[in-house]
């Protein structure tokens, strides 16, 4: 008897084998790793998931999540086991003031366009609104509010989940805390998260936007340190741009929300700054509008065809002593000269004591910058992209040497001594973890961890 019979024939679940869908699932958005599953499975319930849980362990056959199939190297995948799809699992709602229920498959977007409507929203967002709420809270979440509210992850107040040993239970705080820390940040290791309960705020009306612009890095550095320190702004993010001459000019993009009929005081928000003052970009939008910005971008990239070409990003967290010294080293890297005409870098700071998710690595001391080298390869050059992976590697090499950590959302492979570094002093406590919660260790395979 296959796998699909015996799995019918047993709880009546239905495997997808048609070639077209194993296909679809043996790629992501990072278009480098292909692993092609044996079957596809769209559960309809937890219960679903546990059985197939059940059924899989045992057998050691490797279970892989997928929700909105952003992973960037594969680590939704499952290469000879089964996939779960999560995306039928997307129910949101009810909305009250200052919570909401979601399901795991739902996407952001689908979030936002129901707690909207309530002038309510998530707290943090991340930029691109696409991924769906499972991956994202695996991943941990990071975005321009991050420097006051912390992460994506941090804002969960409960978790439904079916662990790696099939078993459906229910976790907070308050009840079950182990578990619960294991599985926010936790890379899909431990238990496959069924929906979540999400603290809201209100929304704003409106908010401006500013680009601000610096010729010197270590200005912009400070003033984004300052920025965050002083909670100036409601959002900050940044980037690394090209300038004409070679070289490279820094923005910080800062955000302050209104209600429309009294705009923000320009002059008392950018006192004190080291920008280009001649050079302020100012820019009034609906709160939806700004939220969903990326969508613009994601429209023209998916008309170029480039949204599905290869995509072999690098996520770094910088600490804030030694952020200048890594940016400037990676941007004169030829290796990633290929930023100056595609791709985009971010660079925007964070503050440590925001952070919750205790699984969630970051570098020491209270300020430190995500560092997004978020670049595009061309279609069918599998040795480009080998190239490029590796030069991810050194770049993270030298990183890490200046105390730097990955934000492990990366075409960046990672080998057993790179994790149980990542993880430090909490390697022991998730190992134990995982060994509890999944006992045949078939959850999240593609992320690279062997416990
Ligand atoms: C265009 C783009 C922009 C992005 N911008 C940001 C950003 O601003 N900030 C940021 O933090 N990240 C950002 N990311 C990274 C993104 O948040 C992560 O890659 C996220 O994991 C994608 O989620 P997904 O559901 O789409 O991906 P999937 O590939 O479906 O899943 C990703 C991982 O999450 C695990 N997983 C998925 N669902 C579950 C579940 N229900 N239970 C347990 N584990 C699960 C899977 O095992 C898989 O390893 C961006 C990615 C892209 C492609």
């Amino acid at each position: 008897m296959t796998l699909a019979h015996e799995l019918t024939a047993r709880f009546g679940l239905a495997l997808d084998t048609r070639p077209e869908t194993l296909a679809a699932c043996a790629q992501d958005f990072g278009h480098i790793v292909r692993e092609t599953p044996l079957g596809v499975l769209r559960p309809r319930s937890a219960a679903e998931i546990g059985q197939l849980l059940e059924f899989a362990g045992p057998r050691g056959i490797p279970v892989g999540v997928r929700g909105g199939g952003h992973s960037l190297y594969g680590q939704g995948q499952a290469g000879g086991g089964i996939v779960l799809d999560l995306r039928a699992l997307n129910r949101i709602g009810p909305v009250t003031d200052d919570q909401v229920t979601v399901q795991a498959g739902a996407l952001w977007r689908e979030v936002l366009a129901a707690t909207l409507p309530y002038g309510r929203t998530p707290p943090v967002l991340t930029d691109y609104l696409g991924a769906a709420v499972g991956g994202v809270l695996s991943s941990g979440g990071l975005g321009g509010a991050g420097h006051r509210h912390g992460l994506v992850a941090d804002q969960v107040l409960e978790l439904e989940v079916v662990t790696g040993a099939g078993e459906h239970r229910v976790c907070s705080p308050g009840r079950d805390p182990e578990l619960f820390h294991a599985v926010l940040a936790g890379l899909g290791q431990c238990a496959v998260i069924v929906s979540a309960r999400l603290r809201l705020v209100r929304a704003p009306a409106r908010v401006r936007r500013y680009c601000l612009y610096y010729a010197d890095l270590t200005r912009c550095l400070a003033d984004q340190r300052r920025l965050a320190e002083e909670q100036r702004f409601a959002y900050l993010e940044g980037q690394v741009r090209p300038a004409d001459d070679e070289g490279r000019r820094y923005m910080t993009e800062a955000v302050a929300p209104h209600d429309g009929f009294r705009p923000p005081d320009d002059a008392a928000l950018l006192d004190g700054l080291a920008h280009d003052p001649a050079a302020v970009e100012t820019e009034d939008l609906a709160y939806g509008e700004f939220a969903h910005r990326v969508d613009t971008d994601e429209e023209v990239l998916r008309e170029t065809g480039e949204w599905l070409h290869p995509h072999p990003w690098l996520n770094l967290l910088l600490p804030h002593d030694n952020a200048e010294s890594v940016v400037r080293a990676v941007v004169a890297d030829p290796a990633f000269r290929d930023l100056r005409d595609r791709g985009l870098a971010l660079l925007y700071p964070l503050l440590s004591s925001r952070l919750r998710a205790p699984l969630f690595s970051r570098p020491s001391g209270e300020v430190f910058y995500l560092f997004a080298l978020l670049r595009t390869a061309e279609p069918d050059r599998p040795e480009t992209v080998a190239a490029m992976v590796a030069a991810n590697r050194a770049a993270y090499r030298l990183a890490r040497s200046r105390g730097a950590v990955a934000y492990p959302v990366n075409a960046l492979p990672m080998t057993d001594a790179d994790w149980r570094d990542h993880y430090g002093g909490r390697w022991a406590a998730f190992a134990d973890a995982k060994r509890r919660h999944d006992p045949h260790l078939v959850l999240g395979r593609g992320h690279g961890l062997r416990f």
